[in-house]
């Protein structure tokens, strides 16, 4: 999926596991917000998510500049409350900045001429349950990658995560009775 959506998934996980024990729940913020990259990116295959850049379709450069343009705002947002979340979702697109880089850059790094973060996902996903058993029905999706229309969906997805977010934030803040009479 594209950064947005891994932001905001980045911030509810890290919402919901956010304990007294710093370490632990750190680890397991850590843990889960990679995990769902995985899960993410093969749900991607519903939207709009062509393999490779297309500077010469006005589609896909306003869609892009929109989605970095959400990108900034969303970070405004939760980047100071929420950072490891927003960090361990989106680790794995470094994967992307090494291999793009180099292309770009024309430089090589030997041992990272494959998207190593990915494949480890992948491997997860394809071989341990209960991963693979969710990997079994999202490859069952329609592939709409190459369908301008399917960015609706990214859309929707994070229409529906803010949702959460605010429903968690609603859910946590005590109602103002409760707080009263605490004081
Ligand atoms: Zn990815």
């Amino acid at each position: 999926m594209q950064t947005p959506t891994h932001i905001v998934t980045g911030v509810i996980i890290q919402k919901a596991f956010e304990g007294k024990n710093r370490a632990l729940s750190l680890t397991v913020i850590a843990v889960v917000a990679f995990l769902s990259h995985g899960f993410l990116d093969k749900l991607a295959q519903i939207t709009y998510h062509p393999a490779n850049p297309d500077f010469h379709s006005v589609f896909w450069v306003s869609y892009h500049l929109t989605l970095l343009a959400t990108t900034i705002v969303f970070l405004c947002i939760w980047w100071r409350r929420y950072k490891w979340g927003i960090i361990f979702a989106n680790l794995p697109d470094v994967d992307w900045i090494f291999i793009h880089g180099q292309e770009i850059f024309h430089f090589k790094i030997p041992f990272y001429r494959q998207p190593h973060l990915h494949h480890l996902l992948g491997y997860i996903y394809e071989k341990i349950p209960p991963f693979s058993w969710v990997t079994y029905y999202l490859d069952r999706l329609p592939n709409e990658r190459h369908n301008p229309w399917a960015c609706l969906w990214e859309v929707l997805i994070v229409a529906f995560l803010i949702l959460v977010i605010r429903l968690m934030t609603m859910w946590k803040r005590p109602a103002p009775r409760a707080a009263a009479a605490r004081k």
